[in-house]
């Protein structure tokens, strides 16, 4: 099954016009739009080629609540160990949950999303309830799991670095420096990935979170500038959730984390108040920048999507569309046009075409 895409291509070098033919799901051929070389014998459709996208932050969980949250604090709606998600969390059974998480995932395939970075709540059980959730469904699922025992129990987190690809702790404010210590050391020796929330309720001392260097920092929605200067030194990556911001009232400065030059990922953080949807979080943060008179550039959003991300997960290779591309890309049925803008703005899943595979109702 051969497709050709005429229009443009986004990817880790920018964006160009361009044509691809693809054989199945894989690129057979790029090049200048007019010089394919199958003389017109291949369908073709107009549109843009990127890397597929990523969800780098998410609490899937708690896609098992689906009812309006009530109007509570932000601490008394996710705050550890007690608030609204952790009772939640609780008072749900391992099945119903399991149920909910592989729902929000398969959304996720839906919408074209082929990896996803999620917090784990609930130790080794949680990371497994993921595993077993995301089985045969297509999409990479790197689990940042979180003890529960306080202080850190060596076999426990040895378990839980087993089955995890690392750890995501609420923040240094609710962690003592001995449990991030432990944690951060053993995620290393493990080569296995240390994360943590950071200035999202109020700033933080950039020393605190900072010390043992994180791979990734979530939030940041009180930081200063200085302190943006600090992590992108430091080369800590930062995801951002402007639509779970929003909902507690704040907003992370995009426009001052791309001046910088951040390196800075997207995310939807909590399932129990936002769809898992990369291309709702898009066009939020794009739009809400201008509410706030601040411009955030759209192939900067486009990129914290679809491209630095697959550099932090350690897959470049994902990120540039060619025929050595690592994963399948993306077809978007959009105009050719400043194709970032086209991915920040317009993506539903109705335009989203899937090579090698029959089209819905065909
Ligand atoms: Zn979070």
């Amino acid at each position: 099954m051969s497709l050709i895409v005429e229009g443009s291509i986004f990817d880790v070098d920018g964006a160009r016009a361009a044509y691809v033919r693809f054989e199945g799901e894989r690129i057979a051929e790029i090049g200048q739009i007019g010089t394919d070389s199958t003389r017109g014998r291949v369908r073709r459709i107009r549109g843009i080629v990127a890397p597929p996208p990523v969800n780098s932050h998410t609490h899937l969980g708690d896609a098992v609540s689906s009812r309006e949250p009530p109007a509570i604090s932000f601490r008394e709606m996710v705050g550890p160990p007690n608030g609204f998600k952790f009772r939640l969390l609780a008072a749900a059974g391992p099945k119903e949950k399991r149920e909910a998480v592989r729902l929000a995932l398969g959304r996720m395939v839906e919408e074209g999303i082929r990896a996803v970075v999620d917090f784990r709540e609930e130790g080794v059980a949680g990371v497994r309830m993921l595993r077993r959730a995301a089985q045969g469904l297509g999409i990479r699922v790197v689990a940042l799991g979180r003890p529960l025992a306080r202080p850190i129990e060596r076999a426990e987190l040895s378990e839980l670095l087993a089955i995890a690809d690392g750890v995501g702790l609420a923040s240094a404010r609710e962690e003592s420096n001995e449990t991030r210590r432990s944690v951060a050391r053993a995620c290393h020796v493990a080569k296995k990935r240390y994360a943590l929330h950071a200035s999202e309720e109020r700033r933080e001392r950039v020393n605190a979170y900072l010390d043992p260097r994180p791979d990734l920092l979530v939030h940041m929605t009180h930081a200063t500038r200085a302190d943006f200067e600090t992590v992108r030194d430091a080369g800590t990556s930062v995801a951002v959730c402007p639509r779970s911001n929003a909902l507690f009232g704040r907003r992370p400065a995009l426009a001052t984390m791309e001046k910088l030059g951040l390196s800075v990922l997207l995310g939807t953080d909590n399932a129990m108040l936002h769809a898992p949807s990369i291309w709702r979080e898009l066009e939020f943060a794009y739009v809400s920048s201008r509410l706030f008179g601040e411009r955030v550039s759209s192939g900067f959003l486009a990129r914290a999507a679809l491209i630095e991300p697959w550099n932090w997960l350690g897959s470049p290779r994902a990120a540039r569309i060619d025929p050595e591309s690592t994963v399948p890309p993306l077809v978007l049925r959009l105009p050719a046009d400043d194709p970032a803008y086209q991915i920040v703005t317009r993506v539903t899943e109705q335009v989203i075409v899937r090579p090698g595979r029959r089209e819905r109702g065909a």
